[in-house]
């Protein structure tokens, strides 16, 4: 029988687990390691290098080694945070017709999802590999703030490599899953889920096998990639100032610089004080200049505080949802890497008044939960576990006055289904025009559009008098549908909605045919292989 997986898919490093027997195991990649580095090159040569091979390339290969990629999945390139974010990326991306955001590589462009799906292609064969078996199936974890089009692709990039996803989960809630799997424990519990990219916070209770998340909220623009930012930025002044040179604009450098500085603020969470050491990090005809500097861990503390304070104003406010004070909450598990922060720690304690739960590991545990839910969704664990996991935002429509109608409720527990009843606001109005949004603003303006769509053929008759029924509908993968029926004329009229973003069906199959064509033309080399 082919094998189940559970697929933590991270910004900067993921981990893949599954169940032997009743307990929830991570699998090594092909170099024995428990995480891989998501990262994907393309080498001179043709070669497609996938892991910590092409982490390797970064600083030799900087615009065809592409990272942080779960960073642009679902994203509009030219939405507010993709600006910001492209400034930061050494390789070069271009606006799809359609407003999506393209990758360029080489001679190729590629989907954020055509990159994602080789990282779980990866994954995929080193489990296939470790397990002797094919595997066919998947749960794949998302941030528990990844909104409709971020879910979409990544269910997207999974189908690219051929895997089927069985459920999308929220990180957190996987998190949680895994630890109160093994613990068996009742009582509320806050996972602080500060990764490379996102940070996530979610409250939830167990109660004898049910997992009810009472409230979650993040930012999928806050994770270590921010804290390493910080750091980039004060060598960069620092170089400037003592040589009026700006390294910004050298990739080289650059990508020398990021590795240091990720490389500096992690012994920075096991040391007081470290060294910045780059030799000739620019040359001139006449010189070559070095950068060689000490950092402490309280420098660091300083260039980074204001993040780590963030990250408590929106667990204060997940809290608040969730109706829970910070001295009632039980268990906190800290997941992703940057938790390993000390500062993080000390912080965390604070506001909860507890220390974190011991004996985590934050990098494997979320993979092992998603191997868990695979399980239970194929009904083959035997003790009662249900997981009734939230939306993160409230879901609604634009109405007449541009303001913003909410019909689902952020925190609402999924899957999810409401109606609502509209009307029109003319005489003789003959089509609605449904903008589907997402946020929390009561300004339609101020909210994340996610499609819109025409109900056409109303029947004439004064304003007011037609009724239309709008119904969302959220499945358990957090997904998304809206359907509006025209009532009052006793005929129903079904719409979809098409998605403002991503991939439609005949995109995603072309996708899959040209990887086809691909790996039969020999160009597919999986890094490691
Ligand atoms: P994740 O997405 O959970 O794999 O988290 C990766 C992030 O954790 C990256 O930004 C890493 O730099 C950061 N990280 C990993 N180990 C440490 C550490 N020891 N101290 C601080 N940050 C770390």
């Amino acid at each position: 029988m082919a094998e189940l997986i559970g697929i933590d898919l991270g910004t900067t490093y993921s981990c893949v687990a599954y169940m032997n027997g009743e307990r929830p195991e991570v699998i090594p990649n092909l170099e024995g390691n428990n995480t891989t580095p998501s990262v994907v090159s393309f080498t001179a040569s043709g070669e497609r290098l996938v892991g910590l091979a092409a982490l390797r390339q970064a600083i030799t290969n900087p615009d065809k080694t592409i990272y942080s990629v779960k960073r642009l999945i679902g994203k509009k390139f030219n939405s507010p945070e993709m600006e910001q974010i492209r400034q930061k990326l050494p390789y070069r991306m271009i606006e799809a017709a359609n407003g999506d955001i393209l990758i360029e590589a080489g001679s190729r462009l590629y989907t954020p999802q055509e990159i994602s799906s080789f990282i779980i292609g990866y994954l995929k064969v080193c489990a296939e590999s470790f397990l002797g078996t094919e595997v066919e199936e998947a749960v794949i974890t998302v941030p528990a703030y990844f909104n409709d089009h971020q879910r979409q692709a990544t269910k997207d990039a999974a189908s690219i490599c051929g895997l089927k996803v069985i459920r999308i989960i929220n990180e957190p809630t996987a998190a949680s899953l895994a630890y109160g799997f093994d613990s068996r424990k009742n009582g509320l519990l806050a996972v602080f889920d500060l990764g490379g990219g996102t940070f996530d916070i979610t409250i939830l209770e167990i109660n004898d096998g049910v997992f009810h998340v009472l409230a979650t909220s993040g930012d999928t623009f806050l994770g270590g990639d921010d804290f390493d930012n910080c750091v980039i930025n004060s060598i960069l002044e620092d170089f400037w100032c003592e040589n009026q040179i700006d390294l910004s604009q050298d990739k080289f450098a650059l990508q020398r610089i990021k590795e240091m500085a990720e490389k500096a603020k992690r012994e920075l969470s096991f040391t007081t004080e470290t060294e910045i050491n780059l030799p000739f990090i620019y040359s001139t005809d006449h010189n070559s200049f070095h950068i060689r500097k000490k950092v402490s861990r309280s420098y660091l503390e300083k260039l980074t505080g204001h993040l780590v304070d963030r990250t408590l104003a929106i667990s204060e406010q997940a809290l608040r949802e969730a109706r829970v004070e910070p001295g009632r909450v039980d268990e906190v598990i800290l997941v992703g890497g940057q938790t390993r922060m000390p500062l993080v720690r000390q912080k965390v304690t604070e506001f909860f008044g507890r220390a974190p739960a011991a004996r985590i590991n934050p990098d494997e545990i979320v993979a092992m939960g998603a191997a868990i839910q695979a399980k239970i969704i194929r009904g083959s664990i035997n003790n009662l576990v249900l997981l009734l996991d939230v939306t993160p935002f409230s879901l609604g429509l634009e109405t007449e006055n541009g303001s913003f109608e909410k019909i689902i409720e952020k925190n609402t527990t999924i899957p999810a289904r409401k109606t609502m009843a509209f009307t029109t606001v003319e005489n003789n109005q003959r089509r609605v025009k449904i903008h589907v949004l997402q946020g929390e603003s009561r300004k339609a303006e101020e909210n994340k559009s996610l499609a819109t769509f025409d109900l056409v053929g109303i029947d004439s008759a004064p304003a007011g008098v037609p009724q239309i029924d709008v119904t969302f509908e959220i499945d358990a993968d957090g997904l998304l549908k809206v359907t509006a029926r025209d009532v009052s004329t006793g005929r129903e009229q079904k719409v979809i909605v098409k998605p403002a973003a991503g991939l439609l069906p005949e995109e995603l199959e072309k996708i899959i045919d040209r990887q086809k064509k691909e790996v039969t033309d020999g160009h597919d080399k999986q890094g490691l292989l």
